[in-house]
């Protein structure tokens, strides 16, 4: 089968800086792909690329066998690319529910009744554990509350790729536990690139790693084959005692 997704020499340069330098990746229907390297590495600046918040200076990105390179941002959210973003970005005002909504109801109006948006802003709350929430102000939530307050946004726009970039950020350690487990439920239903500091929930998680350094591809294998790489234990992981 043609992967969901590929990208094909793709660079973005900032200045003399190649924060991503020539990428060549692809992505299979159904996997979870963790994307992970050191600080500045180019991971955020890769999946943006792929989300469409930037545009590249050079390369090509194919989702579903359709060059995507220059869409906007919005269109690819309809062709089914849902990104969270690394820093919190719900609105604190809003309930719980309106969150989810808005941007299923933006993205998605088209056509779409109230009853569907409803059920597919609860179906995604429910998901993520949320559902009793729906009605709280989501500036009332914890932080991790809120973290998945933001997995759920992305889930009600019912994605085929799910971007999550350092989701587990500032969680605590039951709170991980839980995110795996959702993380593993949603891959049933949609492919995962899972950007990701945190070595174990890599490890937990993803069916193939991608490594980048100075914005290219240092390594690429299974977990297992990633953890006994020699190049990505120097770069990235610390040679074990
Ligand atoms: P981290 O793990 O710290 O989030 P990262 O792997 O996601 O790092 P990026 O945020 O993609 O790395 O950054 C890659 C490089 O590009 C860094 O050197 C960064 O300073 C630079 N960079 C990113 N965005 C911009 C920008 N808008 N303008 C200039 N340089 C940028």
């Amino acid at each position: 089968m043609s992967p969901l997704l590929t990208t094909r020499g793709l660079s973005k340069q900032y200045g003399g800086l190649r924060a991503v330098d020539g990428v060549d990746f692809s992505v299979q229907r159904g996997e979870v792909r963790a994307v992970i390297g050191p600080n500045g590495a180019g991971k955020t600046t890769f999946v943006s690329l792929i989300c469409g918040r930037i545009l590249p200076s050079a390369g090509t990105i194919q989702f579903d066998g359709r060059d995507i390179t220059t869409l906007p941002a919005h269109r690819r959210v309809r062709l089914g690319i849902a990104y969270t973003f690394q820093i919190t970005s719900v609105f604190a005002n809003l309930s719980v529910f309106d969150n989810v909504a808005l941007p299923v109801q933006r993205t998605l109006s088209d056509g779409r009744s109230r009853a569907h948006l409803h059920e597919a802003a609860m179906e995604a709350l429910s998901h993520v554990g949320l559902t009793d929430r729906a009605d709280m102000r989501a500036g009332a939530l914890s932080y991790g509350h809120q973290r998945l307050l933001e997995v759920a946004m992305g889930l009600a726009l019912k994605p085929r790729l799910l971007i999550l970039d350092e989701p587990t950020q500032g969680l605590s350690d039951g709170e991980i536990e839980n995110f795996i487990g959702l993380v593993k439920d949603i891959s049933r239903s949609a492919t995962v690139l899972l950007i990701e500091h945190n070595m174990p929930v890599v490890m937990a998680l993803a069916d193939r790693i991608t490594v980048l350094e100075g914005g290219r591809i240092l390594a690429e294998g299974t977990p297992e084959e990633i953890r006994s790489d020699s190049r990505v234990q120097h770069a990235y992981l610390g040679t074990p005692a």
